[in-house]
């Protein structure tokens, strides 16, 4: 039977998880992404989570996960001759999507009706939509409050966050769309993303906690391994934040919302007060993998 699955996603572990239902052919996906890291960069609108599930599900990502495969970086070496920080680096593929982007939402053209456009350019037939098209704008408390990306690129994440808030949130609303994919759904996987930077920011847009509890399967995905994060802050956050650094930090940061947590198979089995544990491979980082992992998911739910 055909089933509807709603995944929210941050960047490259959304999008690996994404990949994986999108390569099932009985399964209706919806990706809906955060876009607390979006920014202005040389006076472009970047969306960058959006743009690494997009580029993943063409199978164009760069081989970090993030960016563009066989790209180039004329503009960006000129940019950095010219005297510009050019440290948060666009490609120069990844610019010219970046200038489209940029003049469609100057045209007045909502974000999530920009990157249906984008989507379809690229081939894409799962849907890919913003969580809001209202501008969200995550802030870290380190010595003081800054910016997602001078957080994250700028200072390449090394400094202990203390707080998060996300901008902008309290006054946002759903992108069309997506609380009807949520109503419509049998499933809603909660990707391997940092559950406090790109997960939180979806959960809490207003009017999508109501919509996702009234889904009866809610299986997350942990990005944890071992405690630590496969890559980048996701355990760091957790623990300054106040929550354990493992599966019992992922779930309690989540606060109620899984009915199931996919924990990897090279983990004990553990226990956690109304959450269904499973075990599997969660190593996604190709296709196949993501698909066997997005299969099994599925197959728990017969
Ligand atoms: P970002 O927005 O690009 O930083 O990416 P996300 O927030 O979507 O995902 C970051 C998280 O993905 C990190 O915490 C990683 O631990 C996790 N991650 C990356 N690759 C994998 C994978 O293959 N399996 C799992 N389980 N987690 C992964
Ligand atoms: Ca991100």
């Amino acid at each position: 039977m055909g089933k509807n699955v709603v995944i929210l996603a941050g960047g490259v572990g959304g999008a690996r998880m994404a990949r994986g239902f999108d390569a099932l052919a009985d399964v209706s996906t919806t990706v809906v992404v955060n876009v607390g890291d979006d920014d202005t960069i040389h006076g472009l609108n970047v969306s960058p989570d959006l743009d690494t599930v997009v580029y993943t599900l063409a199978g164009l990502e760069g081989p970090e996960g993030w960016g563009r495969a066989n790209e180039t970086w004329a503009a960006h070496e000129e940019l950095g001759r010219l005297g510009l920080d050019n440290s948060f680096r666009l490609g120069d593929r990844d610019l010219a999507l970046n200038i489209f982007r940029t003049l469609r939402l100057r045209e007045g053209v909502p974000l999530s009706k920009v990157t249906a456009e984008i989507a379809t350019a690229f081939g894409l037939t799962t849907s890919v939509l913003p969580v809001t098209d209202d501008p969200i704008r995550t802030k870290l408390l380190t010595d003081e409050w800054i910016d997602f990306q001078t957080y994250f690129v700028f200072r390449r994440h090394r400094d202990r966050v203390n707080d998060v808030r996300f901008d902008g949130l309290d006054q946002a609303t759903p992108a069309p769309g997506v609380l009807e994919a949520i109503s419509g759904s049998d499933l809603v996987v909660v990707a391997p993303s940092n559950p406090i930077l790109s997960v939180r920011p979806i959960i809490e847009t207003p009017g999508l906690r109501d919509a996702l509890d009234a889904v009866k399967v809610r299986v997350g995905v942990s990005p944890l391994i071992g405690g630590k994060a496969l890559k980048g802050p996701a355990g760091d956050i957790l623990e300054s934040l106040g929550y354990e650094s493992n599966h019992h930090g992922v779930v309690a940061s989540y606060e109620g919302l899984l009915t199931d947590l996919v924990i990897d198979e090279s983990e004990e089995e553990t226990q956690i007060s109304g959450t269904r544990i499973h075990r599997a491979d969660i190593l996604i980082g190709d296709k196949e993998s993501a698909t066997r992992l997005a299969k099994e998911i599925i197959s728990w739910m017969d």
